[in-house]
């Protein structure tokens, strides 16, 4: 007999970007000084009652509070306990501080750097790294949470704050070793039961506490330290639920299990044997199972999902509560939006609204039986058969001709020695040679020009010659700049993967599928639905005629199919080593074809190589092997004067440093600064034999880096990478900075690399 009490439904987090972008648009006119403070938080209270409106229309129990950011959650925690770095002083808890976090400050003519970005474990979005300070106390500034909470719980008194938990924050921070983070929690976790006790005078029971780290390798000191900082962390009347997420538990059932919580939160998409975890539960306790995957925008096979819960549900009963996997923050908001794609895909899309309705469908398939939900059952059915037959989707040649590469090993005509040899003699550059990452600033009229063109505003001739005019600009600019490597600018690309997308087949594209990067910049992913082939080549005419501009060279830009794979949101019937495989087949070509048309050196951009890890150690060889094999698959086509440029953004490298290697690019160009260039150690331990570019200065904030700034830099370069396999380069591409920035921070870089030349 179903169970008649309706089930508990939450959600860990959702897209807190608004309708239409509304946030991003609002922070920067606040950025900008156009608007006013009370205008920003206007907009994030509009936001924030909207998505709690959008969990009580679809019928969510439990909303989240809390997850709101206006800028970064991890910063946010930060704030709140004042754990901030002693270089911007004393900081108090407000929107200004949050803000000086993520972008930097400048005050009286001194720069104060922004915290560290680092990718939120694989998925796509990035945190500010907390910076910890020895000596430093813990300070709880809780007005601006409790006043979300406040809010929240005006409106729908089922709102559910949500923590990101201590161990987690100290394990994702950095300033302190290992054990002296550690040694933080005890504190730490007072001041976070002063929190929850102020909660509890707020009316709140249940509060969510996010560990994901319980998902990842753990030392055993920090697997020890759960259980006693959880003993601090009870508190009258509230209820705590512990939340994992982007992985199974593994070896952490037990304890996660066993601790002093009400409630255990599991992704479900990762845990093989739901049923072990809950025979393993205190039966006091709420089991929430993450039964959706929270970062697939596929609608769910809801009556396969209800034959895995419903013995799940027989045993807990009551007990089960129901939710997507991880917080929505990395889906797009609305499917619905999404007219303009075909029926045939928009109808198995779902984004974070959709998912509340796939969320309650469940809880009401279990509760009140599958007749409740057939006609659902069977439109959701319907609508994947029509998908898989749709021409395009398998495509038996391509699939043919790709089946071939795993047994591959790919590699270059010649090992690096001879073909660097062969690439100074074709280019003959100086020694520290300086180029930039790719794309240059895309002002107003580059973007206006492209938007005109989309809206058919203009023709292909008109958008052409402006294309190129800026092409043409560009090139002088960096010749008038004194740069020995060019680049074309990137003004015809909106996005590094959605350019290609849109010329490979198998993509397909939203108008609104914005997901949060981080602050206000935001991604938009394509759809990879069907099989990827390149029809015609994609970047050539840009490249020659850029080219054509000038006597220095001019790499040709590529993104790469590791990077294309992991920032489209991909097919769920195909495996992503078969699709990576098949972008890499589309870009060999294309990287034969430059070639071919004189283009000497091509850039093949990998910055998400990091970010496809899995998250525990014992998966990564396989990931590494395939991602590194489609790399080479792409490039090896190359000819061994032809010079291949890879580039990487905020990544560590020392544990991949072997497959690094193993890509062999010739030049790799990495984000350096904000490491203050110790990322390079694990290319120097590793005697890594090819050419480096380590970023001098960042280009996220918009700071203008001094010459001195950048000398140092560059001579701690010069300890770690011999000159002779040294450039000299930004961080990474230019594109959201201005003119007036550029332009002098290059001239600065410029003249660093002139004059350590002279000296050396
Ligand atoms: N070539 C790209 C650019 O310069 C690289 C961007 C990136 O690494 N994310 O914009
Ligand atoms: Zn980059």
């Amino acid at each position: 007999m179903p169970h008649s009490t309706p089930l508990i439904t939450h959600t860990l987090g959702f897209p807190r970007i608004g309708d239409r972008r509304a946030l991003k648009w609002a922070l920067e006119a606040y950025w900008r000084g156009d608007d006013t403070a009370d205008r920003l938080h206007a907009t994030g209270h509009a936001i924030r009652q909207q998505i709690l409106d959008d969990h009580v229309a679809a019928g969510i129990t439990r909303p989240p509070v809390g997850d709101f950011s206006f800028y970064d959650h991890v910063a946010d925690t930060a704030l709140l306990f004042g754990q901030t770095p002693r270089r911007f002083g004393p900081m108090a808890n407000t929107l200004d501080n949050l803000f000086a976090l993520g972008r930097g400050r400048t005050a009286k003519g001194r720069n104060t750097a922004p915290l560290a970005m680092k990718k939120w474990l694989n998925s796509n979005y990035h945190y500010l790294v907390p910076e910890l300070e020895t000596d430093q106390p813990i300070m709880l500034d809780a007005a601006r949470y409790l006043d979300l909470v406040r809010e929240a719980r005006a409106a729908s008194s089922k709102a559910k704050p949500v923590l990101l938990g201590p161990l987690s924050f100290l394990w994702f921070s950095r300033g302190l070793d290992e054990s002296a983070r550690l040694a933080r929690a005890e504190a730490l976790a007072d001041a976070y039961r002063t929190l929850l006790a102020k909660l509890a005078e707020l009316g709140v029971t249940w509060v969510q506490i996010d560990e994901p780290i319980l998902t990842l390798d753990l030392p055993l000191a920090w697997l020890q330290a759960f259980e006693p900082t959880y003993h601090r962390l009870r508190v009258p009347r509230i209820k705590l639920l512990l939340t994992t997420y982007f992985g199974d538990l593994n070896g952490n059932v037990a304890l996660a299990a066993q601790l002093p919580v009400d409630g255990l939160h599991i992704d479900a998409t990762a845990t093989a044997d739901l049923i072990a975890v809950a025979d393993r539960l205190p039966d006091y306790k709420v089991l929430s199972v993450g039964i959706l995957d929270g970062r697939s925008i596929w609608r769910a096979d809801l009556a396969a999902l209800l034959d895995r819960l419903r013995p799940l549900h027989t045993r807990l009963g009551d007990r089960l509560w129901l939710a997507p996997s991880c917080s929505l923050l990395h889906l797009p908001l609305d499917a619905e939006s999404e007219s303009e794609l075909p029926d045939f895909l928009r109808r198995n899309l779902s984004f974070a609204r959709q998912k509340l309705q796939e969320l309650r469908l469940l809880a009401r398939g279990l509760t009140e039986g599958w007749n409740a939900i057939a006609l659902e059952l069977n439109q959701t059915a319907a609508a994947r058969a029509t998908l898989d037959a749709q021409p395009g989707r398998i495509d038996p040649q391509l699939r043919a001709e790709t089946a071939t590469i795993p047994q591959h090993s790919p590699a270059r005509p010649a090992p690096f020695s001879a073909r660097s040899a062969a690439q100074q003699a074709r280019f003959r550059l100086p020694l520290l040679p300086t180029t930039t990452i790719g794309s240059f600033p895309q002002t107003p009229e580059i973007r206006q020009a492209r938007k005109a063109f989309k809206n058919r505003e203009i023709n292909a001739a008109e958008y052409e010659a402006q294309m190129k005019s800026e092409i043409a600009e560009v090139i002088r600019a960096q010749e008038a700049i004194g740069l020995d490597v060019l680049v074309h600018g990137e003004a015809e690309r909106n996005d590094m993967v959605e350019y290609f997308g849109e010329q490979l087949d198998g993509f397909a594209f939203t108008r609104e599928g914005w997901v949060q990067s981080y602050g206000s910049r935001c991604v938009k992913p394509p759809i990879i639905w069907g099989d990827v082939r390149r029809s015609r080549p994609m970047t050539v005419d840009w490249a020659r005629y850029a080219q054509s501009l000038t006597d220095r060279p001019v790499k040709g830009m590529l993104t790469g199919p590791v990077t294309i794979l992991f920032w489209s949101f991909v097919r769920d019937d195909l495996s992503r080593e078969a699709v990576c495989n098949q972008i890499a087949e589309a870009l060999r070509g294309e990287i034969a074809d430059l070639a071919a048309a004189g283009i000497g050196m091509i850039q093949v951009d990998e910055p998400a190589f990091r970010e496809g890890l899995p998250l525990r150690r014992k998966d990564w060889p396989s990931y590494l092997t395939w991602a590194v094999r489609a790399f080479r698959h792409a490039v090896s086509i190359a000819p061994s004067d032809v010079q291949i440029h890879t580039h990487m953004c905020y990544s560590e490298f020392n544990d991949i440093i072997e497959s690094i290697a193993a890509l062999d690019a010739d030049v790799i160009t990495i984000e350096t600064t904000r490491s203050n260039m110790q990322l390079l150690d694990a290319f120097a331990d590793f005697d890594y034999p090819n050419a480096i570019g380590p970023g001098i200065y960042d280009i996220h904030a918009p700071q203008i880096p001094t010459e001195a700034e950048i000398e140092a830099r560059v001579r701690l370069a010069l300890a770690r990478v011999p000159v002779e396999r040294l450039w000299i380069n930004p961080d990474c591409g230019l594109k959201t900075r201005s003119w007036a920035e550029v332009t002098p921070a290059l001239e600065a870089m410029v003249a660093v690399a002139q004059r350590l030349r002279a000296d050396l």
